[in-house]
């Protein structure tokens, strides 16, 4: 077979070096010349099937340049699909505006399922640390009596009669353009070229059938709200040997009691009381993995942030991990006894500037709040 095939470049009538474009715009040429619902020659489906085979290996970048290498010798390659597989539905407009037919609408190739779609709400923790989950979802899937065939176990699926099992009818008509056929898909077994005559029990012979799954799902750490996790293949089945579709899972991350994150770095706020912050302080702070102490320099102000390296959440798409920020705030105590009131009242009094932070290096809860959250 190889030895009497045409050079693909002279099929279309183009140099070996020809661009893309060149490929794209002689097929569309030359595919309206030899279109079988357009040509009447005898050899015009013989052209149109060279042609889209040439076609389909040029357009294709890995497969010209293999069989620039090789030629029509490659071995163990075989790019002729055929007439019948090609998708013409790009030519569909023109035939359908100069014919006022459905010309390529015959094609029934396999089939790939639709997507599904569903929501998934984890806690931070979950989000932080990777979780495995349960999602209900219902979906598509091949019968699992007749395992998508449609027919009765045991019952094969007879050659459709109305089209002699070529899932197509095509009609010779006549117009103000001459005679040409017009391929339509047959109604009788919608173009799948059989029909059931005993049809299974379980899907009435549909192939197919909707069943509720439970579908386990591992999260990996790091993940964050509105991030959308994909599972390849798990949506409807296929149809006709199509892929299955795939789920798509749109995460929702519950928010922590204690910290904001921010991308992959975890910001907590210390409130400390005002004598702590004044004489410095040793305290725990909670983090991701347990409590950490930290010692609390004299004189710390409200907005003042300690970066605890690594200590927040793993990277998704790298190694390494975020940091944890540790933002401190002052508070002023609200609920005050007379010895307290006393007590403070002589702090006051006994106060002067020099006892203040230096204006210019003086902070405010918005400075340290920007670094916190990189503003
Ligand atoms: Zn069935
Ligand atoms: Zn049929």
């Amino acid at each position: 077979m190889a030895a009497n095939k045409r050079d693909y470049y002279e099929v279309l009538g183009l140099e070996r070096n020809a661009t893309d474009d060149e490929i794209k715009k002689a097929f569309r040429k030359l595919a309206f010349k030899y279109h079988p619902d357009h040509n009447r020659e005898d050899t015009a489906h013989e052209s149109f099937k060279e042609l889209n085979e040439a076609y389909e290996v040029l357009s294709d970048r890995d497969k010209r340049s293999v069989y620039d290498r090789y030629g029509h010798a490659d071995p163990g390659k075989s790019y002729g699909r055929g007439f019948e597989d090609v998708d013409i539905s790009g030519f569909g407009d023109i035939f359908d505006a100069f014919f006022g037919g459905s010309s390529a609408s015959a094609h029934q190739g396999p089939q790939a399922g639709n997507d599904q779609k569903t929501n998934l709400t984890i806690t931070f923790e979950e989000a932080v640390f990777g979780c495995e989950k349960e999602l209900h979802i219902s979906r598509i899937e091949h019968c699992s009596v007749c395992h998508g065939l449609g027919s009765k176990p045991g019952v094969n699926p007879t050659r459709c009669p109305a089209c002699n099992g070529t899932g197509q009818i095509r009609r010779v008509q006549q117009s103000i353009f001459g005679r040409f056929t017009n391929v339509a898909t047959c109604s009788r077994c919608h173009g799948e070229g059989s029909i059931i005559t005993e049809p299974c029990p379980k899907c009435q012979g549909n192939g197919r059938e909707r069943v509720d799954r439970t579908i386990s799902i591992k999260i990996p750490p790091g993940v964050d709200n509105n991030a959308q996790v994909v599972m390849r293949g798990e949506g409807d089945a296929g149809s006709r040997g199509g892929p299955n579709g795939n789920l798509f899972i749109s995460l929702t991350v519950k928010p922590h009691a204690h910290f904001i994150r921010r991308e992959d770095d975890i910001i907590y706020q210390l409130a400390l009381n005002f004598a702590q912050a004044a004489l410095g302080d040793e305290v725990e702070v909670p983090g991701l993995a347990g409590k950490t102490k930290i010692k609390i320099p004299p004189g710390s102000q409200t907005g003042k942030i300690f970066r605890l390296k690594g200590q927040g959440v793993t990277h998704l798409k790298r190694s390494g991990r975020g940091d944890q920020i540790i933002l401190l705030t002052v508070l002023t105590p609200e609920q005050l006894n007379d010895k307290q009131r006393q007590m403070l009242k002589d702090l006051g009094a006994s106060l002067t500037e020099q006892n203040m932070p230096d204006p210019e290096k003086r902070k405010n809860w918005l400075d340290g709040a920007r670094e916190a959250f990189g503003d």
